[in-house]
């Protein structure tokens, strides 16, 4: 889509004055003709279906009637008064409720006169009812025949009430299309339109926004979701497919006597295969002068840690510095005590960063940093502030990557030369097929294998009424040394709400756990950090028997002695937290236990996750019941790094349309590695057009 005309800020369309732009561009981020054309329905009301009143149920569906108002009244009730119609057609007979502008709508309704209705029906008492109904009289909307299907745009609140909701949309939106003078340019190359029998960008604007028939309405989103990813497969594939050799990053050539010492003397236990298969494929990527761009997926507790510090001892061996990038201060602690222990016994020095750093320990820590005596930097979010200047920076570690956009990446090498090698570790599985078309430049490492000896964490589904009989539980295994975690739901949105959640199962815990007996840590978000490590630190310690928390403790605590894990409103967690949460737990020989908690109520997305978690423990089982569930907008990571803002198409729904797509832009760049052919003149400019505004890590010419 080249068209000049589409450049146009909204201000120029008729019927989107100065006031409502703003707006529009306030609340949806639409600036321009172009915003607004790639601004598609989210659903359609088939204006061509009638029911008859004898075959209503309650649904949420909107539905559309033919029939005539026989009657009209006032009803008065407790609170204020409605207005009544009764409305029939030949197989029956319902009511219309007006609760508000009685007097306007009484003039306007005509008796036994043919009206076309729509809206959502309710039932109460057997009898079928809707509330402020659309009206049409027949009559009219004969008259209109042209819509079948009519597109239902999503709006925001604060636009409603100034009336700029769906039906705005479809006024200014067909403002637009007759306004626009020239059709819109094919992007796409004329044998690919061809082979997949593509209608051209003019007609599916048009249809997707209003269809003139269903068929018309399939083959126009094809073809935008199709050309949606073909873009960004574009440029993922070529990044990493062709590209990969031409980013040049550090190449570290040999391994030396810091990763052998601490190898054969200092390693406590065998690697895993699993861990040795992907040290291996690290290895060889360090060895070349391309940049490394590697995401190691595994389960919590699978040993991601160790693989990726012994790859730190790589960079180190050739006279690199590293850092360790976690999403928050606790992991980045316990982080830090892991490798500082290991580091220790081999001569290789370490700090950490994190936002409680003292400003003596800063300025100490930017100096080693810069004469280059630092080899580790372990931190938060810290480090990428930009007084922490690296000497040579060969690696970069980022833990749990969906808390960290693609920005923040790049800003950890901006300083460099090269941008380092980069390993992103994460607990969180993706499935295969949809990491490579979201992450196409990064290349994929799993460890599919837990260490020898972990026992499974046996899952169970409790009911608060049974909450005794837990409680009881937890005192049988705290009577054997072991600790348990009690965790609360913490909701942004709500945190007040969730805060006395927390505060009131506190209490009661304390009360069933009375000192001195048990000793009880509590932890949540908005204790002050030092208060924070302090409670973790007890727990740690083994001087407390009960961890209660909200989600903080979510990310990487590891603490082999804790084996419970008791869940709280289980009902209110997503799988993939509740999985992470339940990986806290079992890192020790004990047998292990995750208790989910719940009311009595409910919905059936919250059964099937419960019975997933009671079922396996396979993460990436797990992961594809959760992206079915939810889709993929919320997974790891995908919101910020754009990939999934994606406009129409959907990548589990439309997942064949990707691959589709992937196919091609591979075939495509296969042959026309540059996009230098003149048939590929528009993919060109389209490509260049998208990659502009990227970051520069991306390293596109
Ligand atoms: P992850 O980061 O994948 O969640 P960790 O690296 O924290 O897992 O490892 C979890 C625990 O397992 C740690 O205590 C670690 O020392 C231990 N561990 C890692 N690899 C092995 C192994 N091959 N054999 C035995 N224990 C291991
Ligand atoms: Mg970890």
């Amino acid at each position: 889509m080249q068209n000049s005309e589409l450049q146009k800020p909204l201000i120029y369309l008729k019927g989107v004055g100065p006031h409502r732009a703003k707006l529009i561009q306030d609340e949806l981020g639409l600036k321009t003709y172009a915003d607004l054309i790639n601004y598609f329905p989210f659903r359609y009301v088939d204006r061509t279906q009638f029911y008859k009143i004898n075959e209503l149920v309650e649904s949420t569906a909107e539905v559309q009637i033919v029939g005539v108002i026989t009657e009209i009244r006032m009803v008065s009730q407790r609170r204020g008064k409605r207005l009544v119609a009764t409305f029939e057609d030949k197989t029956g007979a319902m009511e219309l409720i007006w609760f508000k502008k009685h007097k306007v709508i009484r003039e306007m309704l005509k008796i036994n006169t043919p009206y076309v209705i729509f809206g959502k029906v309710s039932s109460y008492n057997h009898q079928m009812s809707m509330v402020h109904p659309e009206l049409e009289l027949l009559e009219e909307f004969k008259k209109d025949f042209s819509v079948k299907l009519q597109p239902v745009y999503s709006s925001t609140e604060k636009l409603t009430k100034q009336n700029l909701g769906s039906r705005f949309f479809i006024r200014i939106l067909k403002q637009l299309f007759s306004e626009l003078q020239s059709p819109f340019v094919e992007t796409l190359p004329q044998s690919i339109v061809e082979e997949l029998k593509l209608i051209s960008p003019s007609k599916a604007y048009f249809n997707v926004h209003f269809p003139q028939s269903n068929e018309l309405l399939m083959k126009a989103q094809f073809r935008l979701k199709w050309e949606e990813f073909f873009f960004i497969q574009m440029q993922l594939v070529r990044k990493n497919l062709f590209q990969k050799h031409k980013i040049k990053s550090y190449k570290f050539e040999i391994v030396g006597q810091y990763f052998n010492k601490f190898y054969n003397d200092v390693l406590p236990f065998n690697l895993t295969g699993a861990q040795k298969k992907v040290l291996k494929q690290i290895r060889k990527d360090l060895g070349l002068s391309a940049q490394m761009n590697r995401l190691l997926q595994g389960d919590v507790g699978s040993g991601k840690t160790i693989v990726g510090f012994m790859s730190m001892l790589i960079a180190i061996d050739n006279g690199f510095q590293t850092c360790m990038m976690a999403p928050t201060e606790i992991l980045a602690k316990q982080h830090y005590q892991t490798i500082a222990g290991f580091c220790d016994e081999i001569g290789v020095s370490v700090s950490l960063l994190t936002g409680s750093s003292t400003t003596a320990q800063r300025r100490e820590i930017h100096q080693n940093l810069e004469n280059g005596t630092l080899h580790i930097l372990v931190g938060t979010h810290a480090l990428i502030e930009d007084k922490v200047k690296f000497h040579n920076l060969g690696f970069a570690i980022i833990d749990e990557q969906h808390r960290f956009g693609v920005a923040q990446r790049a800003k950890l090498w901006k300083k460099n030369d090269f941008p380092p090698n980069v390993l992103v570790m994460t607990a969180t599985p993706i499935p295969r097929t949809l990491a490579m078309s979201l992450y196409g430049d990064l290349d994929i490492s799993v460890i599919d294998e837990l260490p020898p000896g972990r026992k499974l964490v046996k899952t169970v589904h409790r009911y608060d009424a049974n909450r005794l009989k837990v409680f009881n539980f937890l005192k049988k295994e705290i009577a054997k040394g072991r600790q348990v975690y009690v965790v609360y739901p913490l909701i942004e949105e709500s945190q007040n709400f969730d805060y006395k959640d927390l505060m009131d199962g506190y209490e009661s815990i304390s009360r069933e756990f009375p000192k001195p007996e048990y000793q009880i840590s509590i932890v949540y978000g908005k204790m002050k950090p030092e208060d924070k490590a302090h409670e973790m630190q007890r727990f740690v310690n083994g001087e407390t028997q009960i961890m209660v928390a909200t989600t903080v403790i979510e990310v990487g605590v590891n603490i082999p002695n804790a084996s419970v894990m008791v869940i709280e409103s289980a009902e209110r967690f997503g799988l993939s937290q509740l999985h992470q949460l339940r990986g806290r737990v079992g890192r020790g020989a004990e047998q292990s236990y995750c208790i989910l908690m719940t009311g009595h109520k409910l919905s059936d997305d919250a059964k099937t996750r419960l019975q997933t978690m009671t079922r396996t423990n396979d993460g990436f089982e797990i992961a594809e019941v959760d992206l079915k569930l939810r889709g993929p907008g919320d997974l790891m990571g995908t919101q910020q790094s754009g990939l999934l803002n994606l406009k129409i198409a959907d990548v589990v729904k439309d997942n064949s349309i990707l691959q589709s797509a992937r196919h091609h832009a591979i075939r495509l760049l296969k042959k026309d590695h540059n996009l230098e052919l003149p048939e590929h003149k528009y993919v060109k400019q389209r490509f260049i057009e998208l990659t502009k505004h990227k970051f520069k890590w991306n390293y596109i010419s």
